[in-house]
């Protein structure tokens, strides 16, 4: 007998008939001697159609009145799904989120979950009974005590149902959709995606608009800290779905819920050094070559950044362990010999990366890190993001400096502290799943001057403006003075207000200038094998070229590459790297 978390989808309780349908399963589930949380959504597009008609009354309703009405949508599919249930003869409670006692933020339209109260649930359980909870809502306590309805957020009755299991301690937390499972694309774009039969819940975060598209990330978030065993599956047949993995981590308290550990590892990785090759040309296969050259030397790259410089000549700079120094240098210059370029490279050098599922979504996570290098007088030689990871090139006489300032300021203790860790990922592939997100835009900030706490004031003046920026490029490419550029992707909508909120910072700096960058996609490789083989980059790089697209920016991270196409690149990019990685077998 397994206490199991259950939640169906709008999609799955769009009509009576499919209510009827899901209550037959539940049953059968019921039956087999399992208790059961089950958590639903809104019936079918219910919640558009509630937005719509708020939007005819109002253009700019209060979110609590949004709130409000939104949170009627759930409560109609429990009440509807225990009836089934109960017309079964299966027992059966429906519960609202203030009922059950899942506490939020006060944030309306976007609260995080603080705690889950059980009591209510386990007395109900304790009957016999299935209970049946409203996802994607719950309830603030204000300061004057009045208690208020809150809502999660779009699609947030996955996080409901993670909240739920982990406040439990399910068994499991199963998501019934009406997709199979997570597959290594997005099918819509790729016709050949397939089926992954598991992935961890990195490899999920990373590949951010493949994963949001299935799952809620907060979801997976909270899975990842919590180490809750959450499957994804089909509501309309008994195919296995997809696994998402995690590390066993250590109870943790569960105070905070949500807002638990943004950030809950950091990592010092010495014997760097930093390759940097400028001017360029900036054309389809370039970096595939390099990379590939490299790779045949057997040289394992780590981060790897690429920019675009004066419209016509790529930056590229990516970092090797430094016993490689010698053999990627002679490599590399020769290279250098046919296509032209610039060389320099800089030894002893230290990565420093802060993980945690927080990253994410979450602006202010970067810029703290930086800030608190910044106040150690500590300069930033790379910078390389992701959702999971912010990693930063620093020279190696700062490392212990740069440790000690960030477990100060993200609370972490020894346990969460990793010098040198051994290479992960053995037996792993190296891509798993590959992602396009569009709608993004790129930013460039020129010439501004190369000084401790740059990006900080840059990451943080944004990050204040709750603009989240995707990749963040700082470029080796140095100017007379000194000044470098630092490029950064973000979402299309935001780019308006990034440059209004950067316009102040810039007047700061003189001689410094804002480039607005074409609109962009982004794509991304996503596997936990990728650190431990060599030449993923590379492949990923010649997949591109083959398909004789120019990649405007690379972006690395340990477990994923990224490359910034050009817009109507952006599908034909994602269909070759799917087909290159034999994702289609
Ligand atoms: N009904 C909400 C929405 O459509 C929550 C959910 O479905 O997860 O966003
Ligand atoms: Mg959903």
């Amino acid at each position: 007998m397994a206490l199991l978390v259950q939640k169906f989808g709008g999609t799955s309780v769009g009509s009576v008939d499919r209510i009827k349908a899901v209550a037959n399963k539940i049953s059968t589930n019921k039956d087999e001697g399992n208790d059961l949380v089950i958590v639903v959504s809104a019936m079918g597009q219910t919640t558009d159609e509630l937005s719509v008609l708020a939007r005819k009354i109002s253009k700019s309703p209060p979110q609590r009145e949004m709130d409000m009405l939104l949170a009627t949508g759930e409560q109609v599919s429990i009440a509807l799904l225990s009836m089934a249930l109960n017309e079964l003869g299966t027992p059966a409670i429906s519960m609202t989120g203030s009922q059950v006692g899942i506490v939020t933020e006060s944030a309306h339209g976007r609260a995080r979950i603080l705690e889950v109260k059980t009591d209510r649930i386990l007395n109900k359980l304790n009957d016999g009974k299935v209970v049946v909870v409203a996802g994607f809502q719950g309830t603030s306590v204000s300061s004057g005590g009045t208690s208020e309805i809150t809502t999660l957020g779009r699609g947030g009755s996955d996080t409901t149902a993670v909240a739920l299991a982990t406040a439990l301690n399910a068994d499991a937390c199963e998501i019934y959709t009406d997709v199979p499972g997570v597959l290594t694309t997005d099918p819509r774009k790729v016709k050949s995606a397939k089926l992954m039969s598991h992935l961890s819940c990195d490899e999920m975060l990373e590949l951010a608009s493949l994963g949001a598209a299935v799952l809620h990330p907060r979801a997976v978030e909270l899975a990842r800290n919590y180490g809750i065993n959450l499957k994804v599956l089909s509501s309309w047949d008994d195919s296995p779905g997809t696994e998402l993995t995690s590390k066993k981590r250590k109870a943790i308290g569960r105070e905070g819920l949500e807002l638990g550990r943004p950030v809950d590892g950091v990592e010092l990785v010495e014997n760097q050094a930093v390759i940097a090759l400028s001017h360029i040309p900036d054309k389809p296969g370039i970096a595939a070559q390099l990379f590939e050259n490299l790779s045949e030397g057997n040289i394992n790259v780590d981060l790897i950044i690429q920019s675009t410089h004066e419209g016509n000549s790529n930056d590229i700079t990516f970092t090797i362990n430094r016993k490689n120094l010698v053999k990627a240098t002679s490599l590399c210059k020769s290279i250098l010999k046919e296509m032209g370029g610039v060389f320099k490279s800089q030894d002893n050098m230290t990565k420093i990366s802060i993980s945690g599922a927080g990253i994410m979504g979450r602006p202010g996570i970067a810029a703290k890190l930086f800030d608190s290098l910044y106040r150690s007088g500590i300069n930033l030689r790379l910078i390389a993001t992701s959702e999971v990871k912010v990693s930063c090139v620093i020279d190696s006489s700062e490392g212990s400096k740069a440790i000690k300032a960030i477990s100060n300021s993200f609370k972490l203790n020894n346990e969460q502290i990793a010098i040198n860790p051994i290479i992960s990922g053995f037996g792993e592939p190296a891509v798993r799943g590959v992602a396009l997100d569009p709608d993004q835009s790129q930013i460039s900030v020129r010439k501004i001057p190369d000084l401790p706490g740059i990006a900080s004031s840059i990451c943080s003046i944004l990050s204040d403006s709750c603009i989240c920026l995707d990749t963040i490029v700082q470029s080796e490419r140095q100017y007379k003075n000194g000044e470098r550029d630092i490029s950064f992707t973000l979402k299309t909508s935001e780019k308006i207000s990034a440059k209004k909120t950067l316009a102040p910072l810039m007047a700061k700096w003189p001689g410094s200038y804002l480039e607005d960058g074409p609109s962009i996609n982004r794509i991304s490789a996503v596997g936990s094998g990728m650190p431990a083989i060599a030449g993923t980059a590379a492949k990923m790089f010649r997949a591109l070229a083959d398909a004789n697209i120019n990649i405007v920016m690379i972006a690395t991270s340990e477990i994923r590459t990224s490359c910034v196409v050009s817009e109507d690149d952006g599908l034909k990019g994602l269909n070759a790297v799917h087909k290159y990685f034999q994702l289609d077998k």
